[in-house]
């Protein structure tokens, strides 16, 4: 093992285009789309033990896919006790065996792909294309931190010492690991947490977005069965009132949370508040992640990346681009080229495969994005809008908007509005200056065909994942470790060789001999 990890495979791909792989793939998604999704519900110590069970709303059209019986503060307090019970006997176990766990739950995961496709599509209103790349993430996610954990955690490391004294640097769990996890990945960064925190030896409490517990609920279950005791990792769906007493509870060793800066920021207020132990928190928040493009560009893939980008998976991705910085001697042109590509987006129901972009997660999300569009608008700085479905669903049609300057963009807006800004020749470090000015720190794009601008480009700006000549989505798991800092989060980067360290404590033992 080196620094970049054991050698290991990325899960498997789907070849669309190839009739008989598609064919089975949507036999498998219709097979389980074809009775209820398991009821889910909280869940300690391997039993349901949720309250009154509400019903799961899909985004697609408003329909009620399934319920969920979530946690209430009593619940939250068993798991807690729970997952501190089931702590120490998972902390002895093996780091060999907890990784076996999880490349089980990899290959199940890749066994019942119909099931996970068939939610990601109800639940969260993904795409094929998308759902396919998440339950892929998800495996990957269950096999690098397995082999991580093999490399890393498994033997001691030797230190060296003077004569007569043995060193040894030792990685263990922390204690009870809050998960809190986001709504746009509900499976693989639910399970990409989850799996970090358990593989390193610590117990879990994991609390889903309220907008998708039904596959948290699936992915539990399958953890149990790949070989996680159910003492050692307990579900607690609620709402961030929840979120906010489990985050406050003396017995929390940690807490893993991806969502927005604000949330991770009450988080951090929190944990520095509560009584018990000084906690690490690892946070990845949302970004206001900018493309650069120049004049030397290639104006078709500029296109493609900015749509793929910007647009497609209703731009709700934290790495989904913002803001296009393009230099004003090609900005028409490219825009035309933008639009022109976008027209060709099919917006609607996600579950048919030729839908390019699938609804937002819920009406209050589109209430937000409308609320933008429309401030815009009135502003008269709306350059180009798509057409919205006439569906039931919440649907947004892309956007996009013009700005004066970058500083003038200065929230998150979690869905497919891409906002453009031009800048002339000669005012590169400006620009440069401006995107590092944010804050935020977590994609950044750069298009241009000049060796100096580019090193320039990566060199000045602090970003964590930077992408050039190309989009500046889909970061693959031990390929683009993925991860900001500043606004966009703590670090360290998830899929990442450092990843696992953040979950672990450090114990060195001198024998004197
Ligand atoms: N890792 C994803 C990507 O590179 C984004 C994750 C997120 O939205 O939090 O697109």
């Amino acid at each position: 093992a080196d620094l970049y990890g054991p050698s290991r495979k990325n899960s498997a791909g789907v070849e669309l285009g190839h009739d008989e792989s598609l064919d089975g793939l949507l036999a498998e998604i219709a097979a389980a789309s074809g009775k209820p999704f398991p009821a889910a519900s909280a869940i300690v110590d391997g039993k349901p033990v949720g309250i009154a069970a509400r019903p799961v709303l899909s985004p697609i059209d408003g329909k009620s896919i399934g319920t969920v019986a979530e946690a209430d503060a009593a619940i939250a307090e068993q798991a807690m006790k729970a997952a501190k019970a089931g702590f120490p006997n998972w902390n002895r176990t093996p780091a060999r065996i907890r990784a076996a766990a999880l490349r089980k739950a990899a290959d199940l995961m890749e066994a019942r792909r119909g099931l996970l496709l068939a939610l990601l599509q109800a639940e969260a209103g993904k795409t094929l294309d998308d759902a396919i790349s998440e339950v892929r993430e998800a495996v990957d996610f269950c096999r690098y931190y397995a082999a991580e954990a093999e490399a890393k955690f498994a033997t001691p490391s030797v230190l060296p010492g003077p004569t007569g004294e043995d060193n040894r640097l030792i990685l263990r769990g922390r204690g009870p690991f809050l998960c809190i996890a986001p709504w746009n990945f509900p499976l693989a960064i639910f399970i990409g947490q989850v799996a970090a925190a358990l593989v390193a030896g610590n117990s879990v409490i994991a609390k889903p977005a309220p907008q998708t517990p039904l596959i948290a609920a699936v992915a539990v279950r399958l953890l149990h069965e790949a070989g996680v005791p159910s003492s050692a990792l307990h579900l607690t769906p609620g709402d961030g009132a929840l979120g906010a007493k489990l985050v406050a509870h003396p017995d929390v060793a940690g807490v893993a949370f991806t969502g927005s800066t604000a949330t991770a920021r009450a988080i951090n207020r929190a944990l520095a508040a509560k009584d018990g132990p000084i906690v690490p928190l690892i946070a990845e928040t949302g970004g206001l992640n900018a493309m650069i493009v120049d004049a030397t560009a290639l104006a078709e893939q500029v296109a493609d990346d900015v749509v793929m980008s910007a647009f497609r998976s209703a731009g709700q991705r934290c790495s989904a681009l913002r803001l296009l910085v393009v230099q004003e001697d090609v900005a028409d042109k490219m825009i035309e080229m933008i639009t022109g590509a976008a027209k060709e987006l099919k917006l609607g129901d996600p579950r048919a495969i030729d839908t390019h972009i699938g609804p937002v997660i819920d009406a209050a999300a589109r209430q937000r994005l409308d609320g933008h569009v429309a401030a815009m608008r009135k502003l008269g700085r709306v350059t180009w809008a798509g057409e919205t479905p006439a569906l039931d669903g919440t649907f947004v049609a892309p956007h996009v908007i013009a700005l004066d300057g970058i500083a003038d963009l200065t929230q998150e807006h979690f869905g497919p509005i891409l906002h453009v800004v031009r800048w002339k020749a000669g005012q590169l470090d400006e620009v440069i200056d401006a995107i590092e000015a944010t804050g935020y720190g977590l994609t950044l794009g750069v298009h241009s065909r000049i060796e100096t601008t580019v090193a320039r480009v990566t060199e000045q700006l602090s970003t964590g994942n930077i992408y050039v000549n190309r989009n500046i989505i889909g970061a693959v798991v031990g390929v683009q470790p993925f991860g900001g800092h500043g606004l966009s989060g703590t670090g360290p980067k998830a899929g990442g060789p450092h990843y696992l360290m953040r979950f672990a404590s450090e114990q060195t033992v001198t024998v004197n001999t």
